[in-house]
């Protein structure tokens, strides 16, 4: 294996892929000192201009498919209550999210079960479009949660908890754990795909149901603005289900879908115990099946 990755003075690059740990890396594109967030709502035109910058440095993973801002620092994104991040007033989005969720909950049989969403945004929407669809019960945890600015009729039937998702809320539990354009902003996805696994325990009828931007889109249609320093971690079905399957999943239905912008990754907790590492991505047909990007 080769590592690719230069410039030893960036200490701080992540050397190893956040999505399988290997090391056989390639430095494909950088940016210097791009602006840390882009959805919030500043105060002032000085407030913006001051803002935080960080590098992009975005890196493609030989063995896994994965491409991730190796420069990635957590601690210079924002997630707060002045994250304005709703697409809920685009009636196209609203369409497709309301769709979607009658989709999942028909298909999985939620109909008064309930539905954990990990990132669910300020208003989580799509959390009421499932209860709406005939779930129980909604949980939505996110940090830009605006818990006043939610209006439904039966307010009874959810929990809204304005934080970020970690193992401390792993007693939360759920006949489905939803998780919308979230994935994308988090830099360790493995970490954080183990800990979704480990919260889960023994429950395998639990549905994982996870949408996210396509990377094999952005990079044919060279679309430069969905890469930002928000989306440290860019994904295509291959190197999504690779990830599912080494954390502990069985993938049980992948496609694309919203003009085939989006990743739509079904799942639920493997009873397979893990072999050893290449294993975990399935047998050979699937990963011819699913490429690399
Ligand atoms: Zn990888």
């Amino acid at each position: 294996m080769t590592e690719h990755v230069v410039n030893p003075a960036a200490d701080r690059r992540i050397k190893a892929c956040p999505a399988c740990d290997s090391v056989s890396l390639e430095l494909v594109a950088t940016e210097d000192q791009i602006p840390t967030n882009s959805c919030l709502l500043l105060e002032s035109r000085a407030e913006a201009e001051g803002y935080p910058r960080g590098d992009l440095a975005l890196t493609y993973c030989q063995d896994c498919g994965f491409l991730f801002n190796a420069d990635f620092d957590t601690q210079l994104s924002e997630y707060s209550a002045r994250y304005e991040e709703t697409q809920g007033y685009s009636a196209k989005f609203v369409d497709f999210a309301r769709n979607l969720a009658k989709t999942w909950v028909d298909k999985y049989d939620l109909h008064g079960k309930s539905v954990l969403e990990i990132g669910c945004g300020s208003m989580g929407e799509f959390l009421q479009f499932m209860v709406d669809a005939g779930a129980g019960k909604g949980i939505g945890i996110d940090p830009a949660l605006n818990v006043e600015r939610i209006e439904h009729e039966h307010p009874e039937r959810f929990e809204w908890i304005p934080d970020f998702y970690s193992e401390e809320y792993s007693g939360l539990q759920a006949d489905a754990v939803v998780c919308r354009h979230t994935l994308e902003h988090i830099s360790p996805v493995k970490e954080f795909m183990e800990m979704v696994r480990r919260a889960i325990g023994d429950r395998p009828d639990t549905v994982v149901l996870f949408e996210l931007p396509d990377v094999k889109r952005v990079l044919e249609e060279v679309a430069f603005w969905d890469v930002y320093y928000e989306h440290c971690s860019y994904f295509s079905l291959g190197s999504l289900a690779r990830l599912f399957r080494a954390t502990g999943f069985e993938v049980l239905h992948l496609e694309l879908d919203y003009d085939d912008q989006y990743l739509l990754i079904e799942a639920r907790p493997s009873t397979v115990p893990a072999a050893g590492e290449q294993s975990n991505f399935g047998s050979k047909t699937t990963w011819m099946l699913y490429a690399p990007v």
